[in-house]
């Protein structure tokens, strides 16, 4: 039967997942897929590593499935496959380790007890995250299970990067700069050695744009800044959430707009960024094939907002060897790559326009003195990555 390891990203109506075997050293993906519609009307649909589908289900509308049921459902998919599986551990993403966990947990109830803790710093995503890891420890007790954070890459920032200047008595809460999607830099920091050494050994700056967007500053493959701050709803724009904003405007919407702090959480978290600039769409594809004038005003937004970012994530490193692109928009958009490569042309950058749309890793320019890479990122793999280690030091520790 061959060893695997299932990855679990829950979200609060969606539960994703990815099995890897752990039969051989490099971690093989063998299906992927997610039960998506949870509380209203549940799909499932399972791939494999080339993406054909294995199996579909739709329950309907208005039958609410929700984690656990997805969790029986895609166990009872696993349990059905004729190749044999043996499950030794399962993987999560968990979205805040709030600044006690720097790196990958054993999920035990105390575990879970203390990242029940961050529910208040993380509310739409926390909560989900942890559900599977609870159901899991009620019926499936002896299953090795690793909670891996957004924020742990971040631990690495330095005091300074970490600090609001707000009062002590509000930093001591927990009020500080944590950083998200630690998972993906980790991943990437992880590659660059093997793709360019002197980017992974030099002042790199990642710019991970997918629906939710942020950009970390890497010193030697180590994190020492990111755009994003306490919560992920800030720095840059993005598909849904405005980034990075004047605190004022908040006390102007409670004193003016008679809002309340929901309705703020729901116009900073789904009704701005692309969507609420643009009013077409919160989709990059959507808005670059868009006539609106409104699709042009977000892009323009969301270009400019990336170089600004870049210039301070420059000032943070001390100067700038190396960008990497990655994420959805990252990864597939050679026009918005064009665009912040254009602008970010003071910092000694610039890149092959030909070269930029293909399929090359490397998209600088022979003569730029900044190097400029497109390197897909890969948070699953990363997760099966540290779920194994955590599963090898508990053998060696046993
Ligand atoms: P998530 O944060 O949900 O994982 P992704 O990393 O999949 O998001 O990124 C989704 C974003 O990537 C969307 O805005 C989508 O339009 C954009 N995207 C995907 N492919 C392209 C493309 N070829 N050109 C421009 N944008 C793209």
């Amino acid at each position: 039967m061959t060893p695997v390891i299932l990855v679990l990203n829950a979200g609060s109506s969606s539960l994703k997942f990815s099995l890897f075997s752990a039969a051989s050293q490099d971690l093989q993906l063998i299906v992927r897929g997610q039960a998506e519609g949870l509380q209203t009307s549940p799909r499932f649909v399972v791939k494999d590593a080339a993406g054909v589908v294995l199996d579909e289900k739709a329950w309907g509308d208005g039958v609410p499935l929700g984690h656990g049921g997805a969790l029986e459902h895609l166990v009872g998919f696993l349990r059905s496959r004729s190749e044999g599986y043996r499950l030794v551990g399962v993987g999560h993403r968990v979205v805040h380790g709030g600044l006690e966990f720097s790196r990958p947990a054993h999920v035990s109830p105390a575990v879970v007890q203390a990242l029940e803790k961050y529910i208040p710093l993380a509310p739409l995503h926390q909560p989900h995250n942890l559900a599977p890891i609870k159901l899991l420890l009620e019926r499936m007790p002896e299953l090795p299970q690793a909670a891996c954070f957004d924020t742990a890459f971040h631990r690495s920032m330095p005091a300074v990067a970490q600090a609001f200047a707000l009062p002590a008595s509000i930093t001591e809460r927990g009020v500080v700069r944590y950083g998200f999607h630690g998972l993906s830099y980790e991943y990437i920091a992880s590659v660059l050695p093997q793709i360019d050494p002197p980017a992974a050994a030099g002042r790199t700056v990642v710019l991970h744009l997918g629906n939710g967007a942020s950009m970390c500053a890497l010193l030697g493959g180590r994190s020492v800044a990111s755009t994003m701050g306490f919560t992920a709803v800030d720095g840059l724009p993005m598909g849904t959430r405005c980034g990075n904003l004047d605190p004022g405007v908040i006390v102007y919407m409670m004193d003016e707009l008679n809002m309340d702090a929901r309705a703020i959480e729901k116009l900073i978290y789904q009704q701005s960024g692309l969507l609420g600039v643009s009013g077409v769409s919160s989709d990059m594809r959507v808005l670059l094939a868009s006539a609106e004038p409104g699709a042009r005003r977000a892009i323009d937004l969301y270009v400019y907002r990336v170089g600004r970012e870049l210039g301070s994530l420059a000032a943070a490193l001390g100067g700038l060897d190396a960008i990497v692109f990655t994420a959805g928009i990252g990864e597939n958009s050679a026009e918005l790559r064009e665009r912040i490569c254009h602008d970010a042309g003071w910092l000694g950058l610039s890149i092959d326009a030909q070269v930029n749309r293909g399929k090359a890793q490397r998209i600088s320019a022979p003569g730029s003195r900044v190097g400029a890479f497109v390197i897909p990122t890969n948070e699953e793999l990363m997760i099966a990555r540290h779920t194994r280690s955590l599963l090898a030091g508990a053998a060696a520790t046993a």
